[in-house]
């Protein structure tokens, strides 16, 4: 399995090597000859060649099998034609990644202030309110006098369709159970079209559970009783939003996990930003960024049936847990570990419980 690494910027760069001490014991210790190969992004990229994404960038990512992506410092990329393009948009864009998965559990033994839960976000990747990936070109912020901002959304049937079938399938493999989150009491056009697209793609699954909830509404109830979900699918900025809160009632946005996923292609991708708060302190957690490694063995294996990369997303999750519940990890789920530190940690426990169970 061939892996683009992009680093990305703040604490990109700490999470993404922590993701690689992981990655390289579980290639070694579940036999996947993993081939990792690095590539600036971000400002790095900016600084080195002109553009946050430069030109070819793309067809080498095309060409391998998977891409892991760290946090870029969006906010400071304002000019696409100074090359200051969004990585993440571009990738999501470029690849048509159009679901987002994004997974928050518990573990146990990490401060768990609101119960054991363990649901999925699943987030429409390619639309909604973004303003930067919703035209074939330009962008859908419109300054129409120094004073007036108009910002379009685009919600089109086709997404609608696909994020919703991508959910209903997920929740089958789950507890079967799906919550549909939207505003279409507000946005009554294009979030109305969204949740009936979302309930017809439900009736082809009678087994399945099927409620929806308002987004305002849905904050107080999953932070209330949040084992009360399983799969939830929600609208691109809603999803966005709804994921930070789910990471953070998990113990920590630091465990944000999340994959893109298209038709033929996925990118390992944490849920959060570049933390430039705590870049460079040895304070970031890497679980986020490992977990969203995992889930990206799991994608291939799946794909190409390959059940030894779908063994060691596995070992790496309980190796997680383990690592989470003994303590041996970042200050923000309760350990007193460095970034580097955390990732060692789950690679031993990886190895002794790989080797355990062989
Ligand atoms: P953020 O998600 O980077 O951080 C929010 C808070 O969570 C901060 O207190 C941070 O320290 C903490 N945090 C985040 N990741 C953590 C981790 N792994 N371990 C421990 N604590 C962690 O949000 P922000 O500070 O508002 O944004 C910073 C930059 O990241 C901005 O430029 C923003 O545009 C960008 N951003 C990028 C992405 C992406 O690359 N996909 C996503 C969101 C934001």
């Amino acid at each position: 399995m061939r892996i683009v690494v992009l680093p990305g910027d703040g604490i990109g760069p700490e999470i993404t090597a922590a993701t690689l001490t992981v990655l390289r014991a579980a290639s070694e210790q579940y036999a996947l000859n993993i081939n990792l190969e690095e590539h600036p992004v971000g400002h790095a990229s900016l600084e080195k060649f002109g553009a946050t994404v430069r030109p070819g960038l793309l067809e080498i990512v095309r060409s391998a099998d998977g891409l892991i992506l760290g946090p870029t410092a969006t906010a400071d990329f304002r000019d696409e034609n100074k090359g200051e393009v969004n990585p993440s948009k571009f990738f999501r864009k470029s690849l048509d990644l159009f679901a987002n998965l994004r997974p928050a559990r518990t573990y146990g033994g990490s401060p768990d202030r609101f119960g054991a839960f363990d649901l999925v976000v699943v987030r429409e990747n390619t639309e909604g309110f973004y303003a930067d990936r919703n035209m074939e070109q330009g962008n859908s912020e419109l300054l129409v006098t120094p004073d007036v901002v108009i910002s379009l959304r685009r919600i089109t049937r086709r997404c609608c369709e696909r994020i919703a079938q991508t959910a209903c399938k997920l929740a089958m493999r789950r507890r079967k159970h799906l919550t549909i989150v939207h505003k279409a009491n507000v946005l009554k056009v294009g979030d109305g079209m969204f949740l009936e697209i979302c309930r017809e793609a439900a009736r082809a699954y009678p087994e399945l559970v099927v409620e929806d909830i308002l987004v305002d509404a849905m904050m107080a109830h999953v932070v209330r009783q949040p084992q009360r979900f399983d799969v939830v699918v929600a609208t691109n900025m809603f999803g966005d939003i709804l994921s930070d809160l789910t990471a953070e009632l998990s113990g920590s946005l630091g465990l944000g996990g999340s994959l893109n996923v298209g038709a033929d292609y996925a990118m390992a991708q944490a849920a959060h930003g570049s933390a430039p708060d705590i870049a460079g302190r040895d304070l970031a957690n890497p679980i986020s960024l490992i977990l969203s490694a995992a889930l990206l063995l799991a994608w291939h294996g799946e794909r190409c049936g390959e059940a030894r990369f779908q063994s060691a997303a596995h070992g790496i999750e309980n190796a997680i847990a383990i690592a989470i519940q003994n303590g041996r990890v970042t200050r923000d789920v309760g350990g007193n570990l460095g970034t580097e530190a955390t990732a060692q940690a789950i690679a031993r426990i990886l190895r002794s419980d790989a080797g355990a169970c062989s």
